[in-house]
């Protein structure tokens, strides 16, 4: 269970039923598949991970991040998360894309800050979580705990 005010890095597993297409502001019209959507991020402010990611569960009136246009297509199936003291987004983002099956739908998207060309991945099957902490644990030794909350327990 994640607690009031850590503070970490977080993944949000998305389920999109239907071919859809949003405008997302500046960065344009974007037309996705329907399927899974990886986005990740990172809550290090007041608040932490809990008020980010209740933040991503409920409507936006004024679009803040790239991620907040998607929610009238999306729902969040499952967060995935650390309260590690490092930023691993950036990290996280690289490690998701060694499985050639989770693409780069929309390069730009939620990267705007940062290095990596986008933020947002895509799986047609849903992502394993298990898979994903072998990996991360096998690339990053000191790597912080990763755990795993459904949409549920995050009201706002
Ligand atoms: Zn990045």
């Amino acid at each position: 269970m994640m607690r009031r005010s850590e503070t970490g890095t977080y993944a949000l597993i998305l389920e999109v039923g239907a071919p859809f297409s949003v405008a997302v502001g500046k960065l344009g019209l974007f037309c996705g598949e329907a399927g899974w959507y990886i986005y990740c991020g990172s809550a290090f402010g007041p608040g932490g991970l809990r008020a980010r990611t209740a933040h991503h569960g409920r409507d936006s009136q004024r679009p803040h991040w790239h991620i907040d246009y998607l929610k009238p297509v999306a729902g969040i199936s499952e967060i995935w998360y650390t309260t590690d003291p490092v930023r691993r987004e950036h990290d996280w983002i690289r490690l998701l894309r060694t499985d050639q099956r989770i693409t780069a739908p929309r390069i730009g998207f939620g990267s705007s800050d940062c290095a990596c060309d986008t933020h947002l991945l895509y799986s047609a099957q849903k992502p394993s979580f298990h898979a994903f902490v072998r990996k991360a644990h096998a690339d990053f030794p000191v790597h912080g705990t990763i755990s795993r909350v459904g949409s549920v327990p995050f009201p706002g």
